[in-house]
């Protein structure tokens, strides 16, 4: 496991290598500056209710433009954020932007839109995780008529006090809590009994296994029938084909999201695009 993510984390750097032509401090400067020049920027995709084949909610991805390098992708700075702590503030700045555009989306979205955050396992272990959550809610407009959740992955899982009092109290503030990229990591399901989520995401890997010609998808039907036992709804993410949406909706699938419905957008396209989808102006873009 040790030199796996070893690996991992080199394959990365030297992606981020690619990307950057700068040295390793820099790029934490390069963050930093980015921030001070406001070149990240939030984008919304939508997300689809499988009965009824409405946008439903929306999940908040963070974008770069770098002024010499152009767009890098999340993957890479968010996890060298993640590791030299620079995700808390990448957050924060990201939560003023959503706080920002919550006012548009509760006005110009479906009553009760699901605005989903993805939250990484280092800031939930912060002294100023509760602090930053508690200035998100009290910025967001009255009366509130979304619905916030938090996406966090498998390893923000770890089996600690600390996690699930974070886990209550997140509850406690009316989030609902959602396991972001379901089957990619530990995998210890254990947690699914001591955590209380409420919603599942399957990672995009087991949505590409579903294809035109396969009928049965194994792994992905027995993730299906635990998630349906453990009474959890679930997300499917990475819905690329009208097949795999159709297999996802019979299987019982609450949510779907993937280019089939569109692409992260920002604020004032997702409106429009949202309003004519609603609509059935524009359907899948199949
Ligand atoms: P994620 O949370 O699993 O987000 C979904 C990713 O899948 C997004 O990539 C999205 O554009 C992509 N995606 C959605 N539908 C499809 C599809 O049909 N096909 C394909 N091939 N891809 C699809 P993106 O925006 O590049 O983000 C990658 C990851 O970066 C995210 O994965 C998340 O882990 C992280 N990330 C992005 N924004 C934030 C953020 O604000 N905070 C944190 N902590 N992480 C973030
Ligand atoms: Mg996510
Ligand atoms: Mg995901
Ligand atoms: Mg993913």
């Amino acid at each position: 496991y040790t030199l796996l993510s070893g690996v991992l984390l080199s394959m990365l750097l030297g992606a981020l290598f690619h990307y950057i032509h700068l040295n390793y401090h820099s790029i934490e400067r390069e963050i930093i500056r980015g921030m001070r020049h406001n070149e990240f920027f939030v984008e919304y995709q939508p997300v689809i209710d499988s009965q009824n084949n409405k946008i439903i909610g929306v999940e908040a991805l963070l974008r770069w433009q770098h002024p010499t390098e152009g767009r890098i992708p999340p993957d890479i700075f968010i996890n060298y954020a993640e590791s030299h702590g620079l995700i808390v503030s990448l957050t924060q700045y990201l939560l003023r932007i959503v706080a920002i555009d919550a006012h548009s989306l509760a006005y110009n979205m479906p009553k009760g839109l699901k605005l989903s955050i993805n939250i990484s396992p280092y800031h939930l272990t912060t002294q100023s995780f509760r602090d930053d959550v508690r200035h998100f809610i009290s910025s967001l407009p009255q009366p509130n008529f979304l619905n916030i959740v938090f996406e966090i992955t498998e390893r923000g899982m770890i089996d600690n006090e600390q996690a699930m009092s974070d886990f209550m109290w997140l509850r406690q503030q009316g989030i609902e809590v959602a396991i972001d990229d379901f089957g990619t990591g530990y995998s210890a399901l254990i947690y699914l009994e001591k955590f209380t989520v409420d919603y599942l995401k399957i990672d995009r890997g087991f949505v590409m296994s579903i294809d035109q010609n396969t009928l049965t998808t194994p792994v992905l039907d027995t993730v299906l029938r635990l998630t349906d036992q453990l009474k959890l709804k679930t997300v499917a993410e990475g819905v690329e084909t009208a097949s795999q949406a159709e297999y996802l909706r019979q299987h019982g699938v609450a949510f779907l999201q993937g280019f089939l419905y569109s692409r992260a957008l920002g604020l004032d396209a997702l409106i429009d695009f949202t309003y004519k989808f609603n609509r059935q102006i524009v359907s899948a873009n199949v």
